[in-house]
């Protein structure tokens, strides 16, 4: 299995850090709004990679942080007059959702950075004792030129970042000893969420934060560190400087990065008004078919998102959901169990598709190919598979379908429709369990409804309930 790695700008053979055993940390988003199209892509790229380490049998060790403590949190939750963390716990709960609903499996642990403070704090004083850190007057500061491999990760080189970037680096923090240094721990301002420090009352800056939740929940060394390309500079690049100084190990072995998601080939944005939210998404269209279109181009390809491509992404999810559809009439009324000679013969070949889904997902994680590999099946089930087939043959060449779909995340079993008066029930359900304060019950019921793509709202006017 190869990754291209942005620290050597090669395709490199995986070697895992423990044998059978990866450590991933991914970063995530910082949480005061929706997430939208642009960041379900490293989510559903990134638990593809997993899902695919975890079907070539390694044990994935997941992490992936919410930034629940930021400038947007805080103006957010100022703009709505309630405090940051009722922001943030909104929004994380929202996120968690529309993960689901894209068949985003959960992180094996999912750090918040307001609860890592400790840990902060303790890593910006060693940099500090180091030598690496220092401070003026309550913020704390990375001493960026102490640092030899600065800029390995962007490829950038120390000399032309402070001449070229100048500009761009000087933000009026005359202070600072250089205009590289970047911050570690600031103080806080009125109104701002703080926590006591050995500097002043304040808050970490965002590179800590990944430093630090890596470390916890993966040790000083990890296999994959990855994230959107934005972050490769200068976040990234201050993630390895802070924690191959604090810990004098390297920190991660290979980092990936997806390319960006366009709109009509534009950068997505408010101002341009081509910016959705997934649940935006989830709205119109079953969000398989939204991690459909994010799996059918290859990871580091920017990708463009318009009406039109997801209507074709719709149409080709439905031709592997009509032929599992058929396989599934077709097994239920076979005449014959057993496997006749030649569907032996036939089921020999169908292997040839998983090499080429495997071959294609060994490289760079290429889903694309890894896709038309099972579009390549579902043509030899069209063609080999009919009424005269055995249910022993038919049922194999479904599994096999339904089988490189899962390492996709991908679900191609139809869903039964479920209908209003069921979910009607459930929730008069709910409404039961939680009068006799069974909430357990009650999450259970709202989680139950999840599944079958309902979301439920609490409102005053009542429980409001929608598709996904
Ligand atoms: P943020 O909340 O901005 O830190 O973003 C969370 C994750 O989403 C990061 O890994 C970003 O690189 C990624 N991301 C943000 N916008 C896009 C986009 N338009 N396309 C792809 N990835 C994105
Ligand atoms: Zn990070």
């Amino acid at each position: 299995m190869k990754f291209y790695n942005t620290l050597t700008k090669k395709k490199e053979e995986f070697v895992p850090i423990e044998p059978g055993k990866v450590r991933m940390y991914v970063c995530g988003p910082t949480v005061y709004n929706l997430i939208h199209i642009g960041n379900a892509r490293p989510m559903i790229v990134f638990d593809t990679a997993r899902r695919y380490m975890e079907y070539k049998g390694y044990e994935v060790n997941y992490v992936s942080n919410f930034t629940d403590v930021d400038d947007k949190i805080i103006a957010k939750a100022i703009q709505e007059g309630v405090s940051a963390d009722e922001v943030s716990t909104r929004y994380i709960e929202e996120c968690k959702k529309d993960m689901a609903a894209m068949n985003v499996r959960p992180a094996t642990t999912h750090p918040l950075a307001t609860q890592e403070i400790p840990g902060m704090i303790e890593m910006i004083q060693t940099l500090i004792d180091k030598g690496f850190a220092y401070d003026v007057e309550g913020t704390v500061y990375f001493r960026t030129r102490k640092f030899d491999e600065y800029g390995k990760l962007s490829h950038k080189n120390l000399d032309d970042l402070r001449s070229g970037g100048r500009s761009l680096l000087v933000t009026g923090e005359n202070q600072k000893e250089d205009p590289l240094d970047f911050v570690l721990w600031k103080p806080k301002k009125e109104g701002e969420p703080a926590w006591t420090s050995p500097w002043c009352e304040g808050r970490p800056g965002w590179h800590i934060e990944c430093s630090v939740m890596s470390k916890k929940y993966l040790g000083e060394e990890i296999d994959i560190h990855a994230g959107g390309e934005d972050l490769i500079f200068p976040h990234h690049e201050n993630e390895i400087a802070q924690s191959e100084c604090c810990n004098g190990k390297l920190f991660a072995k290979y980092w990936l990065h997806n390319a960006f998601l366009n709109i009509d080939n534009r950068k997505m944005s408010k101002s341009l008004g081509n910016f959705f939210t997934v649940r935006e998404i989830g709205e119109k269209m079953d969000l398989q078919i939204l991690r459909f279109f994010m799996l059918s181009a290859h990871y580091r390809s920017p990708l463009n998102f318009s009406e039109d491509i997801m209507e074709a992404s719709k149409n080709a999810l439905e031709r592997i959901i009509t032929a599992v559809d058929n396989l599934k009439h077709l097994e239920a009324n076979a005449a014959v169990e057993a496997l006749t000679e030649s569907e032996k013969t036939s089921l020999e070949a169908m292997k040839q598709y998983r090499v080429k889904f495997e071959e294609a997902m060994d490289d760079d994680l290429n889903t694309a190919d890894a896709i038309a590999a099972i579009f390549e099946l579902v043509k030899f089930s069209n063609t080999e598979a009919d009424e005269k087939s055995s249910r022993a043959f038919v049922e194999a060449v479904k599994r096999e379908i339904t089988a490189l779909a899962d390492i996709l995340g991908l679900i191609v079993d139809r869903k039964e429709e479920t209908l209003d008066s069921e979910v009607e029930d459930l929730i008069a359900k709910r409404q039961e369990a939680r009068k006799a304060r069974d909430f357990a019950r009650a999450d259970e019921i709202r989680d139950e409804l999840l599944a079958k793509g309902i979301v439920l709202e609490d409102t005053r006017e009542g429980v409001k309930w929608k598709r996904a």
